[in-house]
């Protein structure tokens, strides 16, 4: 069944004469009908949240007592958890995944989002010291966090809520206004939140919703708003380059996670039931569309056909397109316009030399799957190091194999990317994998795992996969503006 999107200002459901069609990537089914925000309803959104962050009605949010303002994230994470299945179903329309992950990764985490940054912000303390200072002053100074005032996030599709609340609860917890735009592909969940939220005692204006596309819609308004303070946005680096042009006039601070190219490194000693699990995951989860997904394997020379024929076993064997599988599955591409981009990569592989050892197509089910926009998990060999498969982010589920001879050409492959997002070390030799991960030039690397990640922990990023870092503390310390107050201390009362 379609629904009607609006958007969410200034406690308001705001229709516009601009809509666009939502369809679903499971079997083109219209899913919603979206209504695109115009320059004056973003400018309203803006303003609204400036004024109830470090304007003229700041005692409704940004001057709340943190005390205060935590209870009301707290009641709004009990409301999150309430409408969970309003939020899967949500999930699943849009994206096409199955209600197993849509359950266990998207709706039970949004919740714990808003309480693990409400609980954080709780304990977070501030710096202080006592001084000498030149010219004999003696001193103390203290700093602490304001709201930065207004914070744009902006969203991609792969995992539309979890990236809205990563953005969104930061922000509120710190007294900010937070105005969203998810991505055009995946509005649904988004206005679930819009709903909870607007059912809470957060205050009309703290937060707004706003639909539509990137240039020349809602989210170029957004980013080119004077009184916007801040950007956090999620995305292609090349809309991250945009972002940043778009917040030097004015000078705004931005968060920028952008794309990867990621590496795993499999050493002659690695445990390959390990890898096995870990590469299926890492590579496929999510249809490959998670900014940490494996894209490029480099194998020890003496175990690269077991691993080749181990991954090419489980691509075969991975379930495509069952909504109510209860555990791993895939799910479709988000778009038809992405699966074309996909295809045109996966076609230049044959000719630069590369074989698939399995997938490279388009799979057939002969009901209506066959209007959506599916994949074929998919390995391939030989590719050469320069050419695009190797080269380019494909977001999909996809793996390129090469063999390595040594620990300094499995570094030097490694980091034979204009990306620096993650990297897998897959080795029983510690010291080994020490030695590797500080020299891979990435955010993040994981030893003899994927993805398993405290929310708490720094969110970093090298090269051009982004700027600023986020992730527990990091995201609270983005969403305010620290002020340092000192005092002098004098020596003497005076006579
Ligand atoms: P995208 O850059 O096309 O779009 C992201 C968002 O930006 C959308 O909401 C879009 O409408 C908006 N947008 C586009 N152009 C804009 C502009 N000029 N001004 C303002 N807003 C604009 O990215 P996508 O296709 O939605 O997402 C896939 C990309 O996201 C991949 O490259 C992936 O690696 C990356 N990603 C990175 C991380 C990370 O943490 N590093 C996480 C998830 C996804």
């Amino acid at each position: 069944m379609s629904r009607e999107l609006r958007n969410f200002v200034a406690g308001r459901w705001v229709g516009s004469g601009r809509t666009f069609d939502k369809t679903s990537p499971f079997d083109g089914a219209r899913v919603a009908v979206v209504h695109e925000a115009s320059a004056d309803l973003v400018d309203e959104a803006v303003n609204c949240g400036h004024d109830v962050s470090i304007g003229s009605d700041a005692s409704l949010w940004g001057d709340l007592p943190m005390r205060q303002r935590l209870a009301v994230i707290h009641d709004l994470a009990d409301r999150l958890k309430a409408r969970a299945g309003d939020l899967v179903e949500a999930e699943v329309a849009d994206t096409g995944r199955s209600y197993w992950q849509a359950s266990i990764f998207d709706g039970a985490r949004s919740a714990r989002l808003f309480r693990i940054f409400a609980d954080a912000a709780a304990s977070l303390e501030n710096r202080s010291m006592r001084f000498s200072g030149e010219m004999e002053f003696e001193g103390m100074w203290y700093t602490t966090r304001r709201p930065k005032g207004v914070i744009a996030c902006i969203c991609p599709w792969n995992v539309p809520l979890l990236m809205a609340c990563m953005k969104v609860a930061p922000v509120l917890v710190m007294g900010n206004s937070a105005v969203l735009k998810p991505s055009e592909e995946t509005p649904s969940s988004a206005a679930v939140l819009a709903e909870v939220i607007a059912d809470s005692d957060v205050p009309d204006g703290a937060f707004s919703l706003v639909h539509g596309f990137g240039a020349g819609s809602a989210g170029e308004f957004l980013t080119a708003h004077p009184k916007v303070d801040a950007i956090t946005f999620t995305g292609e680096s090349g809309t991250g380059s945009a972002i940043m042009k778009a917040a030097a006039n004015g000078l705004r601070e931005v968060s920028l996670e952008l794309g990867g190219k990621n590496a795993a490194l499999v050493f002659e000693d690695a445990r390959m039931d390990a890898v096995a699990d870990g590469m299926a995951r890492s590579a496929f989860f999510n249809c490959g569309q998670i900014c940490f997904c494996t894209e490029r394997a480099y194998v020890h020379r003496t175990r690269f056909h077991e691993f080749v024929e181990m991954m090419a076993g489980i691509a075969n064997g991975i379930i495509i397109g069952e909504r109510n599988h209860n555990g791993f599955s895939i799910g479709p591409l988000i778009s038809h316009g992405h699966r074309d981009k996909v295809r045109a990569l996966l076609d230049t592989v044959p000719a630069h030399g590369g074989e698939f050892v399995a997938g490279g197509g388009i799979p057939s089910f002969g009901d209506e799957r066959d209007n959506g926009a599916f994949i074929q998990p998919t390995v391939a060999i030989g590719s050469p190091e320069d050419s695009p498969f190797a080269k380019q982010e494909v977001f999909d589920p996809v793996l390129h194999v090469a063999p390595f001879d040594d620990d300094e050409e499995a570094i030097a492959l490694a980091n034979d990317t204009r990306y620096g997002l993650a990297a897998c070390i897959w080795t029983e030799n510690l010291s080994r994998a020490h030695r590797v991960a500080p020299k891979v030039r990435v955010g993040h690397a994981w030893i003899n795992s994927w993805q398993i990640r405290d929310l708490l922990s720094p969110l970093t990023c090298a090269k051009a996969s982004g700027v600023g870092d986020q992730g527990g503390r990091l995201s609270l310390e983005f969403a305010s503006l620290p002020q340092t107050v000192t005092a002098r201390i004098f020596e003497e009362d005076p006579a």
